[in-house]
């Protein structure tokens, strides 16, 4: 039989209800994988003991005539997202023997459709970062060359998919952490609408850009599973069922020529041109359009984030979870706790968020990010009254090296430049693979980002499916 664990979703749930496979099949192909990689890789911090016993409830499930595109299907969860009684540590030090003590919305949904959680993948601390290497427990290598970063925050499901150790994954983005990784480790990430997933139950970053989504191999794949986890929430009072969208045949696809021309690689922007091109051939048209305050994004999306992380990173007091180191005084207790607990690039977004914020800033930094970030959201919902969806690269280089940006803290922030707009606006965001660029003679994945107005993610997959179709 063919490798099991290299199927699609789809194509596994396909035999799993032809009855030629059994989630105990797909738990043993996967683990193999697992075996074999995961030591040199670093994507899971851990396997779940009982992944097969999960695989033997879902069949025993489908024995009894359940079905759901996703009843047996072996699946990655990012170490933010709460599963109950699991450790869940955001792969910090200051969480790291914490256990969930209750299900995140979008594991009990999984959990509902029958999904088998293989394990915690890695990511960068708190999902703070575009690499993983700001993860306390280790960088995670890139499937393609392990000499290279898988991008981050989400770096540890994306190789972990990427590797076969996973059919699929979930990430999250709070300002391209499903996209960037997508991006490096050639598969399909979609950040989707503000709200149309829960963010009950995940470890907060940013509450007004964070959202949870798939990492899949293929389109098909990643809308199986954002159809299993979205919905609104009694949990999150953000949370909306999306509103119908439709999607036209023949898409009108919005190009911000400017922004572009802030930095992107040569060799991406070429692979960005002929997908273009193989788009326009396919039938689509192709225009140009202004989005001025584009570039201001990465300025905007650098001063709310940390504020929202300074308040979010506040409830880390060593008194209510995780690490708790005790000095003379309750004083000295945060100070020690939080010391130890936090590595430098949560310590550093804490002191910023909390200086942005602070009464003498306020108003010169805070108050001015969020009305730009109101500028920006009415410039992006205006032009997308006028197009379909608006193209960019996912991200301005391939996967970065292991090293790299990890002492610039600011080249490693402008990994970021096309893909923290969608968070700031709540628009819904997909990365697809548009081909693979050559460095030190390897070749790497890069990809195509879509952004659609809010509840198109219909769009978002049509069109994916479109470049999937016309690029392999
Ligand atoms: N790279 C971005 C950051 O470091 C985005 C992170 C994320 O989406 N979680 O903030």
């Amino acid at each position: 039989m063919s490798n099991l664990a290299h199927l699609s979703i789809k194509e596994a749930g396909k035999k799993l209800v032809a009855k030629e496979i059994s989630a105990v099949d797909l738990a043993r192909a996967i683990t193999e994988e697992i075996e074999k990689k995961n030591a040199s890789l670093n994507a899971y911090l851990e396997v779940f003991a009982d992944m097969e016993a999960q695989a033997v409830a879902a069949d025993k499930r489908r024995a009894e005539g359940e079905d759901h595109p996703l009843l047996g299907i072996p699946l990655g969860m990012k170490d933010n997202i709460l599963i109950e009684g699991k450790k869940v540590s955001a792969a910090s030090k200051i969480l790291e023997n914490y256990t969930a003590t209750f299900d995140a919305t979008v594991s009990r949904k999984l959990k509902n459709a029958g999904a088998v959680f293989v394990g915690r993948t890695n990511m960068d601390e708190f999902a703070h970062g575009s690499s993983t290497e700001n993860s306390a427990f280790g960088v995670t290598k890139n499937p393609y060359d392990e000499s290279r970063v898988p991008g981050g925050s989400s770096g540890g499901s994306a190789a972990a998919v990427a590797a076969h150790m996973a059919m699929g994954a979930l990430g999250t983005d709070t300002g391209g952490s499903i996209r960037e990784p997508a991006s490096f480790c050639g598969l399909v990430g979609l950040k989707p609408t503000y709200g149309a997933v829960s963010r009950s139950g995940l470890i907060a970053m940013g509450s007004s850009l964070d959202q949870a989504g798939p990492l899949t191999r293929t389109v098909a794949d990643a809308e199986i599973i954002f159809n299993a986890i979205k919905g609104k929430d009694a949990l999150d009072s953000t949370t909306i069922d999306l509103r119908p969208s439709t999607t036209p045949a023949r898409m009108k696809i919005g190009v911000p020529r400017k922004l572009l021309e802030k930095g992107a690689d040569p060799d991406v922007l070429t692979t960005f041109e002929s997908t273009l091109q193989k788009l326009k051939a396919a039938g689509h048209e192709v225009v140009d359009i202004e989005l001025p305050s584009a570039s201001l994004a990465l300025a905007i999306y650098y001063v709310i984030m940390p504020a929202e992380v300074s308040a979010n990173l506040a409830r880390f007091d060593g008194v209510r979870y995780g690490l708790s180191t005790k000095g003379a005084t309750l004083w000295e207790d945060y100070a020690k706790t939080r010391g130890e607990g936090f590595g430098p690039e949560p310590r550093r977004r804490i002191m910023l968020g909390t200086y942005v914020l602070s009464s003498g800033y306020y108003d010169a930094y805070y108050g001015k990010a969020i009305a730009a970030r109101a500028r920006l959201t009415k410039e992006v919902r205006d032009v997308l009254a006028t197009v379909d969806v608006i193209a960019t690269p996912s991200a301005p280089s391939p996967a970065t090296k292991i090293g790299q940006n990890i002492h610039d803290p600011l080249a490693m922030y402008l990994l970021d430049i096309f893909t923290v707009t969608a968070n700031l606006t709540g628009n819904p965001a997909i990365s697809i693979p548009m081909g693979m660029v050559e460095r030190e003679g390897l070749p790497l994945p890069v990809g195509i980002q879509f952004t659609a107005a809010h509840s198109a993610e219909a769009t978002l997959f049509a069109l994916g499916s479109e470049v999937e179709r016309n690029i392999s």
